[in-house]
């Protein structure tokens, strides 16, 4: 695999950031520059509807408008191609709208997407409720772990089979070269969200056609902006901000560049902070499952995607920032997260991931509750299961002793 500028394809997804990293600010600064505008000028009045009919563009200079394409934006959008190794990416002003963006610009009225069942509720609210009323796109959610209804679950109109490369608050692994493979034989897009698996798994080196993110998340890392984009090849992009169809261009959602500056910025140290985080989750998965804990982390030999996760991550990384506790009830999850917060301060009850303090939600009464009870069940999203996005601040030893207080107050209440 070769990169966008013909040099052999980097393994390690840090290695391919720093080769991307070449721009300087305007006079020379280390930064880059931001480029706030949201008009640019041209010095001919015939370069303009060469801009409108695509025969001049970005790529070639050709800046027009901030809703279409942005310099500094741009520079983001590219390091995040190099990060998820496709050849083009495009930045949204959030994970949702990249979603919501790549769904309907690969699907048309009367299409149909299989997706899988343990997906974040904001998605799966999008696939399960908006969809098909609004654009009469139909979505089948099957166990992704049971490739034989997945295949089952394709029809002649299928353009998309949608997963999350961990998923949202299971921890399940998407077996993306199998997914891939099922998804090119019927013809239609692999579309994974990677939000929960930055630099751990590079989707798009197993097969997957675009790579979806909440930069909200990990990769910016400081609960401070909302963003979001999408890589994959550059036909994909191109179609993005098509000026007829484009889902982008025509719905808008645009990345502020001062937001792009702010992202492009914490990108170099991704790399340390999710060693850190995944440090982090494996220890407190650990001590918790050495307390007798119901607890699923991928890097634990107990958790049924672990070969899976070892087999498709960088090596490096760990196994993510993420781990879950099963407390049994609603009232015991609300306890062992009130405790840590209120008591110990461990972290905060707090929806969103990739903080550097810890966060923690009952997922079913919160980032999940958009399904249903059947749904949420056959999720495997019990009432009682606290998603936990570990954070590295504090002594390691302080944290697990708080964490162990926590559970030991909550399941002996
Ligand atoms: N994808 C996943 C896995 C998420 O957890 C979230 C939000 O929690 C999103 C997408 C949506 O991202 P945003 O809030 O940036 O729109």
């Amino acid at each position: 695999m070769k990169d966008h500028a013909g040099h052999a394809l980097l393994r390690d997804p840090m290695a391919r950031l720093a080769r991307s990293r070449h721009e300087f600010g305007e006079h020379g600064g280390v930064n880059l520059s931001i480029e706030t505008s949201a008009t640019f000028t041209v010095l001919e009045a015939g370069k303009m509807p060469e801009i409108f009919e695509g025969r001049e563009g970005p790529r070639g200079g050709c800046f027009l408008y901030g809703r279409h394409f942005n310099p500094t934006v741009m520079v983001l959008a590219r390091h995040l191609a190099a990060l998820e190794a496709t050849p083009s990416a495009y930045c949204t002003a959030s994970g949702m709208a990249a979603i919501s963006g790549v769904l309907l610009n690969a699907c048309s009225s009367g299409d149909h997407v299989v997706a899988g069942q343990a997906l974040y509720g904001g998605t799966w609210a999008l696939l399960h409720d908006f969809l098909p009323r609004k654009a009469a796109i139909e979505t089948s959610f099957v166990d992704l772990g049971d490739l034989d209804a997945v295949r089952q679950a394709f029809r002649g109109n299928t353009r998309v089979l949608y997963c999350e490369t961990v998923a949202n608050p299971t921890l399940r692994v998407a077996n993306i070269p199998a997914l891939a493979a099922l998804a090119h034989e019927h013809g239609a897009s692999l579309i994974v969200d990677n939000t929960f698996a930055p630099l751990s798994i590079t989707p798009a080196m197993h097969g997957a056609d675009i790579v979806v993110h909440s930069l909200t998340k990990f990769i910016n890392g400081a609960s401070d902006i909302v963003a979001g984009c999408v890589c994959a090849d550059g036909t994909v992009i191109d179609s993005l901000y098509d000026l007829h169809l484009g889902s982008l261009m025509l719905l808008g959602p645009a990345m502020d560049p001062r937001a792009a500056y702010e992202v492009a910025t914490r990108l170099p140290n991704l790399g340390v902070r999710m060693k850190e985080h995944s440090a982090r989750a494996l220890a407190y998965a650990q001590r918790l499952e050495a307390l007798g804990a119901s607890v699923a982390y991928p890097g634990l030999a107990s958790h049924p995607d672990h070969q899976l996760f070892t087999q498709l991550c960088n090596p490096g990384y760990g196994a993510g920032g993420l781990l879950s506790v099963d407390l049994g009830t609603a009232e015991r999850a609300s306890h062992f997260m009130e405790h840590l917060q209120n008591v110990e301060d461990f972290g905060y009850m707090a929806v969103s991931l990739g903080f550097s303090d810890t966060l923690m939600s009952a997922s079913a009464s919160s980032t999940s509750s958009e399904l249903d009870e059947l749904s949420l069940a056959a999720a495997g999203i019990s009432p009682g299961l606290v998603r936990l996005s570990a954070g590295y601040t504090g002594h390691i030893d302080d944290r697990l002793a708080q964490l162990e207080r926590g559970y030991v107050a909550a399941t002996r209440a």
